[in-house]
């Protein structure tokens, strides 16, 4: 059997499950090659401060996770803005579009996400923006340093963020939602119904159950025209309707393809020497009976960890709580789990003063809970969850008992 040294690994996808793997890869002991693909020609960097801090009008410059010297300190080497265009299996090769083609023994995918545009008339004209590069970010930021009417289309997380911002730099916002309440997909009423309030009595114009009909324009969009009828006139388009993974190079090489490319508990695909993590991986999960794909920094970063030291040969399952965080105006929102109807809740603290946390049990079980602005706490209740300690429900409620003295119980 060949030795690890003269292994190569190719992880596809400079982003941040890629940027974690190549150093996960190094950290467990790997010394064989590893190469780094990109179609981006940035070095690997975090997303979430795009919608967040990096719109602010004193914003400074994005970092990348790692500067140029520390891959060359670890020997990584990196093909930067050029896409890996097909996967051929039974050569055991990259081909990229230069047309170079590298050989692996092992392969991992971090292809991400793509946002999904509208299809509608208008959504070509210039003005009309999604956000999930640095260069999304930099357009929108110079947009709202107009301090003129933007619509945001789409009331989930980035979307709503992106108001929040372009609201406290001045613009006048509308967020047009097409279902009756904002971020539905992930949360429940109660929650849709306070964010709604929040945005709100900070001036956005919310307007639920509203999709966008079409956006008018000649040599940029000016207004948009919603499908209740109304035509509200801007300056700009942000465009927040969701992403699809990025599937297509291991769908062409005939893997497993679902709502993301299928892996185990091990982060593997349908071909052994093929592994993948982040928001383009759809992973069994045992305890759910389900796969799931994750959108978020924290699965990005550990199953991209995890992918990589199976690929050293760790043979360990990856299983964590799933969480995720989002802020708006003075709100900072975490969830953890993957709860399904929040219809057995417990709440501390108070919820519409956004000062709480809301659980959902089963079974006696925490499966899910969402804090809003209760930072630390939640570091707790992820533990707790994660060691499946089942406090009471009125201790769960009870603000006086610390979540700590739960977790030690
Ligand atoms: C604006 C924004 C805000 C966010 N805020 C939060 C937040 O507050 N909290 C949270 O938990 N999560 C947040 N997220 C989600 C989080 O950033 C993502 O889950 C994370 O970036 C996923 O990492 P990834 O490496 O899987 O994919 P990505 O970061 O998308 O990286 C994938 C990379 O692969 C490259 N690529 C794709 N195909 C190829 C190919 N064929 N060849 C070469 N390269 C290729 C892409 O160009 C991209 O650079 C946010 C995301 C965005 C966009």
């Amino acid at each position: 059997m060949q030795t690890q040294s003269a292994q190569t690994f190719i992880v596809i996808g400079a982003g941040q499950a890629g940027g974690r793997a190549v150093e996960a890869m190094r950290q467990t002991g790997f010394a064989g090659r590893i190469v780094l693909v990109g179609a981006e020609p940035h070095l690997p960097y975090e997303r979430p401060p795009l919608s967040k801090e990096l719109l602010a009008a004193d914003a400074g410059e994005l970092q990348s996770m790692f500067e140029r010297a520390w891959f060359n300190e670890r020997d990584i080497d990196l093909h930067l803005g050029v896409a890996a265009i097909a996967i051929e299996r039974d050569e055991k090769q990259v081909r990229l579009a230069d047309g170079t083609a590298m050989p692996y023994d092992k392969l991992l995918l971090t292809t991400g996400a793509a946002v999904r545009e509208l299809d509608i008339e208008g959504a070509a004209l210039p003005g009309v923006h999604t956000l999930r590069t640095i260069e999304d970010n930099r357009a929108i930021e110079a947009l709202f340093s107009a301090q003129k009417p933007v619509v945001v289309v789409g009331g989930g997380f980035i979307g709503l963020e992106v108001a929040a911002a372009a609201q406290l730099r001045g613009c006048a916002v509308t967020v047009l939602e097409f279902a009756d309440r904002l971020m539905g997909r992930a949360l429940p009423a109660q929650i849709s119904a306070i964010f709604a309030a929040l945005h709100g009595a900070n001036g956005v114009d919310v307007r639920l159950d509203t999709g966008v009909a079409r956006i008018e324009g000649t040599q940029r969009a000016e207004a948009v025209v919603t499908t209740a009828g109304d035509r509200i006139a801007v300056q700009g388009v942000i465009v927040g309707v969701g992403i699809a993974p990025q599937t297509n190079l291991a769908q062409a090489a005939g893997l497993s393809v679902e709502n993301g490319i299928v892996v185990d508990e091990y982060c593997r695909s349908s071909d052994e020497n093929i592994y993948a993590a982040g928001d383009a991986a759809s992973q069994w999960q045992p305890q759910l009976g389900r796969h799931l794909r994750l959108e978020s920094w924290q699965n990005a970063q550990n199953q991209a960890i995890a992918a990589a030291r199976n690929m050293c040969g760790a043979d360990t399952a990856f299983a964590e709580v799933a969480w995720f965080w989002s802020d708006q105006f003075d709100v900072n929102l975490q969830m953890c789990g993957a709860p399904l109807d929040w219809k057995e809740t417990v709440t501390r603290g108070d919820m519409a003063a956004r000062d709480g946390i809301l659980f959902q049990l089963k079974g006696g079980r925490i499966v899910g809970a969402i804090g809003l602005n209760r930072p630390r706490d939640m570091r707790f209740v992820k533990r707790i969850m994660a060691a499946g300690k089942t406090p009471s429900p009125a201790q769960l409620a009870d603000d006086a008992i610390g979540f700590r003295d739960l977790l030690r119980a």
